[in-house]
This record gives C-alpha cells, structure tokens and sequence, in this order.
C-alpha cells in the first residue's frame, strides 16, 4: 500500500483527502495514517493538515521498491520489483528466480554488488549506496537470434531517462554504453538462456553512476556519473522507473519486427560514434574506419579507412573513437 499511497501523492501538487485515500485503497483511515507515519519515519516530508489531507513535500533517494513502483506508468516492466541490500550480482539473482518461474518484466536491484559483471568476464565497480545496479528478466517470444537487440533498446531507454529526469545530453556509444560529456555512465550485460529455436529467459543488467562523486584507478580515465556532471546529487528511482517506461513503449515496438528497422533512426541520432573516426578493437587486432550508425538488426555499419564496409557484431568487439574512449 506505500507504494500506491505514495503514487496517489505524486499525482498531485496539492493536498490528497484521507477520505479519498481510503476510498480508493478500500482502507480505514487509521491505516492510511499508519502507513503515512511509515513514510515520514523513512524520510518522506509529507504535510498532513485537517480538513485538507496530505501533501508530498519531498522524498529521500531512496532506492526502494515503493520508490520506483509509485513511479512507474509501465503495465508490466518493473512492477514485479525486487530491492536486495547485498548480492553478488543482480544477474546471477534475476537467473535464479527465472528458473524458478519469475514473470516478464521482473525487476531486481541492489544497493551493493560483490560481483558486478561487465561482458566477457570484465568487473563492474560500484560503491554501496550510490549508483543503480539493476537486472530486467524479459520472455521475449522471438527467435534466439534476434535477442542480442534487446541490449540496444535498454540502451536507449536509459539515454531516454537520462536526458528527461536530469536534461543533461547523453549518447550511446554502440552498442550499449552512455556516455556524458566523453564519460561513461552506464555499462550493460545482456545474459540469456535459450533453446535452438526458444528463448528461455533474457536477463539485462544495468550499472547506471548516478550519485558516485569519484572513481579509482584506470576508471578515472573513462568513467563518469550523472552527479559529477550535475553537480547535485538525482533521485536513483526516478532514473529507474523513467528507464522501466521507455524500455516497455520501445519493447512493444520491437517485437512487431523483431528488430530495430522502426527505432533505429532514433538510435543513430543518439549514437556518438555516428559520423566519426572509430577504432574497432577484435580479437586479433583493430582496425579503423567511420560509421554512419546501426542497420535494421543492431550491427554497426563501418566503412573501413580501406573503403571496404563491414558490419561489426556486438558480441565479440570494442568500439573505440580515434584518440581516446569515444
Ligand atoms: P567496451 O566495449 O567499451 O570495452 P564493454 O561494453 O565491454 O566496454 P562493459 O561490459 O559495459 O564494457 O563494462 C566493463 C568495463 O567497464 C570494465 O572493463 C571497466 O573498464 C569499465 N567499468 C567498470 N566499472 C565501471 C563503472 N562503474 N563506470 C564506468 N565504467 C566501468
């Protein structure tokens, strides 16, 4: 019921009766209360005033299953919504509960990750409490091949809430990776399980940096965070919820065609690599050229600096711009 109570006191600026509240959530009035006194206890400034009712006068970045819920407007993406304190990785969790029967659209984050893992068996870096790591279970009935896409639309959805909850310019450096200002601020791993011709499961992990202020090491050269680029600190579950939105409008979009032949023009005007100099980095060299952008499956269309054009598959490939990460 907190999630609903705090849905209703979003959808308004002004006070919400008790009255209401308690019609619509078929509740007694000292229960409404109750769970008003919850929220406040967990940091919520809710004004409550006689005769007038409660208003939402500001919310802690609590990354909380009540916080993202009473901000979805999804039907299904992220409203089975699971927040864990500490796991390995949000992945392995989301794997597990597929094979036990979870429902599409099931969603998992995590205030800490142990294991955070980035692809071919790279590590993710997130410091508690500070970032979003998420896991998105999706049972798309598409054939097998056709999943690997599904890393691009979560890749725009995320552009998508980026841009909308802190108007700050984000870009896709193909295949998955935002980027702010030359930095990156979101990795994603795709995992699934799958059959010769049926898709089990598909797992899609998001490490998102929102309120991280510094990074270590090697990451100081390429990572970055919404915060450093805003100077504030963002609301996690906005981000997580707005990402949930976008990802379920462009899903049903995607599965018409089972590719992205109707977003990827939207994909291209948010790629940075488009019309630049990039390096391709494969397993037995590099090479260099320039793009123009994605065709209608997700492959990166290169002309190369022989003249020759290739299409780079996700999968095995760094992208690189000429004189540093993008
Ligand atoms: P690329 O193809 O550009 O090399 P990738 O897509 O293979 O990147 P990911 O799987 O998204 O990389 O993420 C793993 C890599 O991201 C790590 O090798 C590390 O360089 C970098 N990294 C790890 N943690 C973070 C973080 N919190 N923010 C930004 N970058 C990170």
């Amino acid at each position: 019921m907190k999630a609903e109570l705090l849905k209703a006191l979003r959808q308004t600026d002004d006070y919400v009766s008790g009255q209401q509240l308690c019609s619509r959530f078929g509740v007694s009035r000292t229960a409404v209360w109750k769970a008003i006194r919850q929220l406040q206890e967990a940091g919520y400034e809710i004004d409550a005033v006689n005769n007038r009712g409660y208003r939402l006068k500001s919310a802690p970045d609590l990354l909380t299953t009540e916080e993202v819920i009473s901000r979805l407007h999804t039907s299904f993406m992220g409203q089975n919504c699971i927040c864990l304190d500490s796991v390995d990785s949000t992945n392995n969790y989301v794997k597990k509960i597929a094979e036990n029967g979870a429902a599409e659209g099931t969603l998992v984050f995590a205030e800490e990750q142990t294991g955070g893992k980035g692809r071919r068996g790279r590590v993710w870096e997130t410091p508690k409490g500070k970032n979003i790591a998420m896991s998105l279970l999706l049972r798309p009935q598409i054939h097998p091949a056709h999943a690997s896409q599904l890393t691009l639309l979560m890749a725009m959805a995320v552009r998508e809430a980026i841009c909308v909850c802190t108007g700050l310019e984000a870009g896709i450096k193909w295949p998955n990776d935002i980027v702010v200002n030359g930095r990156k601020v979101c990795g994603i791993l795709t995992e699934m399980n799958t059959e010769v011709d049926y898709i089990n499961y598909v797992v899609i992990g998001t490490g998102i940096n929102v309120n991280q202020r510094e990074f270590p090491g090697e990451l100081r050269e390429i990572a970055g965070s919404l915060c450093q680029n805003l100077g504030q600190e963002t609301s996690r579950a906005a981000i997580t919820a707005a990402s949930m939105d976008e990802l379920e409008r462009l899903y049903e979009i995607f599965l018409q065609t089972e590719d992205l032949s109707a977003l990827k023009d939207g994909y291209n005007q948010a790629c940075v690599n488009r019309g630049h100099g990039i390096r391709v980095v494969e397993r037995g060299g590099a090479y260099t050229g320039t793009t123009e952008g994605i065709n209608d499956h997700g492959e990166l269309v290169v002309r190369k600096d022989s003249g020759e054009e290739v299409l780079v598959y996700a999968g095995e490939v760094s992208v690189r711009g000429l004189y540093g990460y993008t």
